[in-house]
């Protein structure tokens, strides 16, 4: 949904709450909010203080640290939070603020109060409060693709509701063993030698773009941990993916492979998530789709249903992804090229897709050669996506594990762990 939408939503949902105040279901919540609150000082803010006292006496580090932060209706608010780096343990210090209703548990992120005259700001402090447990915290750690902070506020506030706010506290802990101390980003990181750009979606975008209006040809390979798999044995595929123009980081699973080298990853930038806004810019743009990949019939289902969503889209070609390699090549080449084609998504999964794309690299005339797996089989319904909450939380492979158990044990039982292993090797052996 776009800001603009959020933005409606969000005044016909409040115009109508407030017509409507129902004072029981209030004092009821009050009254929990309160029983959480004692809870939460005994349970934490108190034991915390006390930890924080010998901590100073003993190393002389500060217990707390002030900052100011944009309250509701633009009123700045001081808070002192505790002096430690785990997001919920420091914000427990905010007991009277809690009780007075300044911060909510749960609620927007948040703000500098910096950002006062921002229009979109000013909307979201006069509906919302600040929350302790907030979207955009789980969308930063879990580095799931987002459209930027305001729109993930407004998308909040728009679907606030008593469930999605305990799903959200719920999802925040999963999150937390997701989020990186580190919050300083590189623009380019490295995992077994092969480097790949740190970029977040929007930028990612915009590569394609100015690909595309510079009349340039070049290659978009996506890498989740199953490729880092199969680049670790297979030389040709790693020095196809080092040959690459751009490399996008893909999964939960190399973001903790980031975390664990200190060098945090911006954003999870996967072609599933990526083909809404590429059909957005391609409309825009007038660029053209050439779908090449998967069984027969499902790039045809796909084509359907992108034109069905995206009227104004452009798709001059489709082809399966099951033909013979040396017979057939240079004539689907051709296919393509007649095609005028600006993009080409090529879905015949990894290293495939990466060594067909390379192969006939110097034939092949659209702007941007994309290998994107599995997006046809999603896209068509072929195959079930994860729901957007076991995304939110990191579990999107346990889904496709739970889906295709005899095809992805191997990918995700042994090669998630195997993984991780070789990452901690890897970083040993560079002495990082
Ligand atoms: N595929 C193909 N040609 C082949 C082998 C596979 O078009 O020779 C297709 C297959 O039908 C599926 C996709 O490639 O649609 C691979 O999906 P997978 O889920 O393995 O991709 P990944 O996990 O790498 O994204």
């Amino acid at each position: 949904m776009t800001e603009l939408e959020y933005k409606e939503i969000i005044l016909n949902k409040f115009k109508k709450q407030k017509a409507i105040v129902n004072w029981f279901k209030l004092a009821i919540g009050k009254f929990f909010q309160l029983i959480f609150i004692l809870l939460i000082m005994l349970l934490f803010t108190i034991p915390i203080f006390l930890i924080l006292c010998f901590r100073k006496m003993f190393l002389g580090i500060p217990m707390f640290s002030s900052s100011t932060i944009l309250g509701h209706n633009s009123k700045i608010i001081k808070i002192t939070t505790f002096n430690l780096k785990g997001h919920l343990l420091k914000h427990f210090s905010l007991i009277y603020q809690l009780l007075i209703g300044q911060i909510h548990f749960v609620g927007n992120s948040f703000l500098s109060d910096e950002l006062e005259s921002d229009e979109n700001i000013l909307l979201i402090s006069k509906f919302g409060y600040p929350g302790i447990f907030n979207l955009w915290f789980i969308r930063e750690s879990t580095k799931i693709a987002h459209e930027g902070l305001i729109v993930t506020e407004l998308e909040y506030l728009a679907t606030k509701s008593f469930k999605r706010d305990l799903s959200l506290i719920i999802k925040t802990f999963p999150a937390l063993l997701f989020r990186s101390s580190e919050q300083s980003y590189q623009e380019k990181l490295e995992i077994f030698d092969l480097e790949f750009d740190n970029i977040s979606m929007k930028e990612g975008l915009t590569l394609i773009e100015n690909t595309i209006d510079s009349d340039k040809k070049k290659k978009f390979f996506f890498v989740n941990p199953d490729c880092m798999n199969k680049l670790y044995k297979d030389d040709q595929y790693f020095s196809i993916l080092e040959k690459a123009d751009y490399i996008f980081p893909d999964g939960i699973g190399i973001s903790i492979a980031c975390n664990i080298l200190k060098t945090p990853l911006l954003e999870n930038v996967n072609g599933t998530d990526m083909l809404p806004f590429l059909c957005e810019m391609s409309e825009k743009k007038n660029y053209s789709l050439f779908l090449f990949g998967a069984k027969p019939g499902v790039a045809e289902k796909m084509k359907k249903k992108l034109e069905e969503k995206y009227t104004n889209l452009n798709i001059v070609g489709i082809r399966s992804g099951y033909f013979d390699w040396d017979r057939d090549s240079s004539s689907i080449v051709q296919e393509i090229n007649d095609s005028q084609a600006t993009i080409l998504l090529v879905a015949f999964g990894v290293p495939l897709q990466e060594k067909w794309i390379s192969e006939n690299f110097a034939k092949l005339k659209p702007n941007v050669l994309m290998g994107v797996g599995g997006l046809f089989d999603f896209y068509s319904g072929q195959m079930k996506r994860a729901p957007k909450w076991m995304r939110e939380i990191g579990m999107e492979w346990f889904f496709r594990l739970i889906k295709e158990p005899k095809r992805m044990w191997k990918r995700y039982i042994i090669g998630n762990p195997l993984f991780i292993y070789r990452v901690y090797k890897w970083k040993k052996k560079k002495n990082r």
